[in-house]
């Protein structure tokens, strides 16, 4: 096979390309049959007709963003939403901040400003979970709907 970042043919099926160090289906500038180059777009080399490789699946999480949408909008304050996801610091962080907020709100209301806080930090937390571009905690995309 060829290297599909750099076009460096390679022995058998590497994970890492040894003339870039890329992954070798990760690219889109050479065929990964023939080594002929191809463009960014194209579905199907036109040297020798077989469909381009494309590595893009491999970073997409196994989490479903339909649960972790679900998650955030029910107790994302919570940050439930953010342990389903493997983010165990940011998911405290958010308990912490909710606790605090509730636990003094009756003090001259000082507790809303963590309210509020937890409140924005949620609502960002649903709109990049909504447009698919939440990462879990190895950094792949939240896209699959389903599980
Ligand atoms: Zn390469
Ligand atoms: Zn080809």
């Amino acid at each position: 096979m060829f290297c599909r970042n750099c076009g460096k043919e390679l022995k058998g099926t590497p994970e890492i390309c040894i003339g870039c160090g890329a992954k070798p289906l990760a690219g889109n500038s050479f065929c990964q049959e023939c080594g002929a180059p191809t463009t960014a777009m194209a579905e199907v080399c036109v040297k020798c007709g077989v469909r381009l490789a494309k590595a893009e699946e491999k970073d997409i999480s196994p989490k479903s963003r339909l649960v972790a949408t679900l998650l955030c909008f029910f107790v994302g304050g919570l940050g439930v939403h953010r342990f389903y996801i493997g983010h165990i610091g940011p998911g405290i962080g958010i308990l912490i901040l909710s606790i605090l907020g509730w636990g003094t709100v009756w003090i001259y209301g000082i507790g809303s400003i963590f309210l509020i806080a937890v409140w924005i930090w949620v609502l960002i937390d649903f709109i990049l979970i909504i447009a698919g571009s939440m990462k879990d905690k190895e950094g792949k995309v939240i896209t699959n709907w389903q599980a």
